[in-house]
């Protein structure tokens, strides 16, 4: 049986571009990149021309602005506590209910240090308000965190205008973004649109590269202290023995995302909408999670209601097809998704919340297969559903 891979917001296939152009640093380039011998020149050299890559495809910014980190959870953690570190006077921090765990529970542990933090809501599609985020700032305001985009739902945030209206109100509020999700499925341009963000985090493994590498742009001058004390690695701002054929791999990943954005917008979309639409059409009582907001080209959540989200990808899976209740990494709780909390998602659709995220590597043969298989599995699981009676009488249908 054919496996459809719908799950790319939690991880994506390797490249194999990408596992061509690491597969040296694997084998016969293999030395420390710090050792003072010629061979370690290759690893060194590889680096060091991985991180021009990475500048170049994130609009052109300084080499030297880019730090290589293990994940998007390192460079999110850096971000935050790297900020706190070295502006002790300032304890005002902005962020969002919807962020990844990986902000939101750094923002949870700085608030028991004593700092100040205020999580803004978002409506009903997973917007913020402006008039909530212009009332939270403050002179006295540290820093704003803001994801570019949701895992879960695909909501975009403007993070642009969020950073140009904190800046007016004290140039010295630092704007972080986590840009994880965005990278690959939008232009993302540190010189141009974003020009007002300080520091940018992204992960490698959901632009097609290995899972374990990370990247943290922090633009020249932003007030921030190294989080990985040790080595005197990455000039001394992130210690521990670099990662060579993964910084590789995610400097070729950065190319690729860079040439196949204008995909993502277009073909990927277009399988998008038309799975949106023929589920819309064929399954009573769904809803599309953010359908009026502004949205990843990939991502579709629904809300389904009357049945599990566990039972759904269960019997997708026997079907060989790969999707996700919620974010990978809240899977294995039974919590509802607390970015469809905050949406106040209903109680009785948030259990059935199912995200199905594209890549390049799917096709329509992929989306008529979720097209054939996903309804029957709803209309099956609803017939034994205890809820589903009281559902139908409620919605009326
Ligand atoms: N931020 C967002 C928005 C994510 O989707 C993820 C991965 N689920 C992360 C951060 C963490 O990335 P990593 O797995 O590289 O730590």
């Amino acid at each position: 049986m054919k496996v459809v891979y719908a799950d790319n917001n939690a991880t994506t296939a390797i490249a194999p571009e990408v596992v061509e152009a690491m597969q040296p640093y694997f084998t016969s380039e293999y030395f420390n990149p710090s050792s003072m011998y010629e061979a370690a020149r290759s690893p060194a050299k590889a680096i060091e021309k991985a991180r021009e890559i990475v500048a170049r495809c994130l609009g052109g910014v300084a080499p030297e602005e880019v730090l290589f980190t293990g994940s998007a959870t390192e460079s999110n953690n850096t971000a935050l506590f790297g900020t706190v570190q070295a502006n002790p006077q300032r304890r005002h921090i902005i962020s969002t209910s919807v962020e990844h765990p990986s902000v939101l529970e750094v923002c949870r542990e700085l608030e028991r240090r004593g700092h100040e933090v205020t999580f803004l809501p978002v409506d009903r599609q997973g917007n913020l308000l402006l008039d909530d985020y212009i009332h939270a700032l403050r002179r006295d305001t540290l820093m704003v965190s803001i994801m570019l985009a949701n895992n879960e739902t695909g909501v975009i945030y403007p993070v642009a205008e969020l950073a140009r209206i904190a800046k007016e109100t004290s140039p010295d509020i630092v704007i972080h973004t986590d840009a994880t999700q965005a990278i690959g499925k939008l232009a993302v341009d540190l010189k141009k649109t974003l020009r007002q963000v300080d520091l940018l985090s992204f992960s490698g493994h959901k632009i097609h590269a290995p899972k374990g590498v990370g990247a943290l742009f922090v633009r020249r001058g932003t007030r921030w202290r190294p989080f990985m004390i040790g080595g005197h690695q990455e000039k001394g701002r992130r210690a521990g023995t670099e990662n060579v054929p993964y910084i590789v791999g995610l400097a070729r990943a950065c190319e690729l995302a860079v040439d196949t954005v204008q995909d993502e917008q277009t073909r990927v979309r277009a399988m998008r909408d038309r799975l949106q639409q023929a589920l819309e059409e064929r399954v009573a009582a769904i809803e599309v999670n953010g359908k009026e907001a502004d949205r990843l080209p990939n991502t579709l959540n629904l809300a389904i209601h009357g049945i599990e989200g566990e039972a759904i990808l269960y019997e997708l899976s026997r079907s060989g097809i790969c999707a996700s209740s919620g974010s990978a990494c809240t899977s294995g709780s039974l919590d509802p998704s607390h970015v469809l909390k905050a949406m106040q998602v209903p109680f009785t659709a948030i259990h059935g919340s199912l995200r199905i995220s594209l890549s390049r590597y799917n096709d329509d043969e992929d989306v008529d297969r979720i097209i054939e298989v996903l309804p029957e599995i709803i209309a099956s699981l609803r017939k034994i559903s205890p809820y589903w009676d009281n559902e139908r009488n409620i919605l009326k249908i």
